[in-house]
């Protein structure tokens, strides 16, 4: 699957529509973690450079009635863009109407404009919930397209998992519609991984429950020579094969789920061993390493030194991974061992050659927290867009940019 790039695109003197995401954390009006806006620089700025007249599009937050709206304007985020560029980024501050429409006929080549958070259209000026921007109301994805030259750059991999009019509505009105530098990326990696990797390939799927991570347990047993579990939801696992799991995360409805896997998978499944276990989900109480089954009382929060070495062994020689979600509660210095450990592991095969992609959301965090996000081909930046890749769903985002 080739998708058009922006750099398939002729941009000179065009007005050209694009959807980012700006969606960072703002508190009386200061940005808390810029990450977004810095990733998004390099297609800007090439939009800019080609003599394009870029017109950006995000969302901020969720708007879902009139009082939402003062604290979620994009104002900020315009003005820390312009710092960043290096030049003025109009900022007219609405949604639509004849103050925005002036201002894109006024931009000169190289010039940004940005709209106001898409989101403030999910809610009318009589303050009703109506879900314009959310919902992909047509109307509103055609008066977006109407603004600008036929041509559309989605940058925006986080929502591409969603159905909006400022990703696939104004797609749907326009002739081209091209990946950004950042959306190419996540296609490149997440696509080969999932429909084309080089083996042996592994998964390795951890986190809190196994009822988030179903799909992407059944999708990646079908594709991956091997499939690790680890973290919370091993321990429904360990449960259906009979195992006593203490006061570890359970989920008792989907125990016939667990065992229905495990029978079909065979030995592609790979599953913890041992466990290291507290008293009291907390940092500061002792911990003891069980093997097989745990305790009464106790409580699994992490692998166990044997289980590190049987997922290492798994993984060794593995040319392509994916890993999403952590072995153990990261977040408590006692438990984040198993994490670190799998975590560094995997980094290590990516100067053997392996390609390397963490799946986002919290296994972003754990690797930001650990210090060891630089050992990685890929971290992607969309927490529920790649969980959604992976489990092999067509992002409608995604699908909305046109072939080559
Ligand atoms: P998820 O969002 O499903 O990827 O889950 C991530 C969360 O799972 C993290 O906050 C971890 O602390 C938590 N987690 C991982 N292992 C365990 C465990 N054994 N017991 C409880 N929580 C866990």
């Amino acid at each position: 699957m080739a998708k058009l790039t922006v750099k398939d695109l002729d941009l000179k003197g065009k007005k050209v529509l694009m959807r980012v995401d700006f969606n960072v954390p703002i508190k009386d009006g200061v940005i808390g973690n810029d990450n977004r806006v810095v990733a998004a620089l390099p297609t800007i700025k090439y939009v800019l450079q080609q003599g394009g007249k870029a017109i950006l599009f995000s969302h901020l937050g969720r708007v879902k009635k009139a009082e939402d709206k003062p604290g979620l304007s994009l104002r900020p985020v315009a003005k820390h863009l312009s710092d960043l560029l290096g030049q003025d980024v109009i900022f007219p501050g609405v949604t639509e109407g004849k103050k925005l429409e002036d201002a894109v006929s006024a931009l000169n080549e190289g010039q940004a404009l940005m709209v106001e958070n898409t989101r403030y259209e999910d809610v009318n000026d009589q303050g009703e919930y109506v879900k314009r921007e959310s919902g992909n109301d047509p109307e509103l994805g055609k008066y977006w397209a109407s603004l600008g030259d036929d041509i559309f750059v989605n940058d925006a991999f986080g929502t591409a998992h969603r159905s909006h009019a400022s990703n696939v509505g104004i797609a749907s009105n326009v002739s081209r519609t091209a990946a950004g530098f950042l959306m190419e990326k996540e296609i490149k990696y997440l696509d080969v991984a999932v429909n084309d990797p080089k083996r042996p390939f592994v998964a390795v799927l951890g986190g809190a429950k196994v009822s988030d991570k179903i799909a992407v347990i059944k999708n990646l047993l079908g594709k991956a020579d091997k499939v690790i579990v680890g973290g919370g939801m091993s321990y429904t696992f360990a449960a259906a094969r009979g195992r006593k799991i203490g006061n570890s995360l359970f989920e008792e409805d989907r125990v016939d789920l667990a065992k229905e896997i495990i029978a079909q998978a065979g030995d592609k499944l790979v599953l913890p061993d041992d466990s290291l276990a507290a008293e009291s989900f907390a940092n500061d109480v002792p911990t003891k390493v069980f093997e097989k089954g745990i305790d009464d009382g106790w409580m699994g929060l992490d692998i166990g030194p044997k289980s590190i070495e049987k997922f290492k062994e798994t993984l060794k020689g593995a040319k392509t991974v994916v890993w999403n979600g952590p072995m153990g509660v990261f977040e408590m210095s006692n438990f984040a061992n198993g994490t670190l450990e799998i975590g560094k592991y995997i980094g290590s095969l990516t100067s053997q050659g392996a390609t390397t992609i963490v799946g986002g959301g919290d296994s972003t965090a754990a690797v930001s927290q650990l210090g060891i996000a630089d050992q990685f081909t890929h971290i992607s930046t969309g927490g529920g867009a790649s969980l959604e890749y992976l489990e092999g769903k067509t992002l409608p985002g995604i699908a909305a940019i046109s072939d080559k």
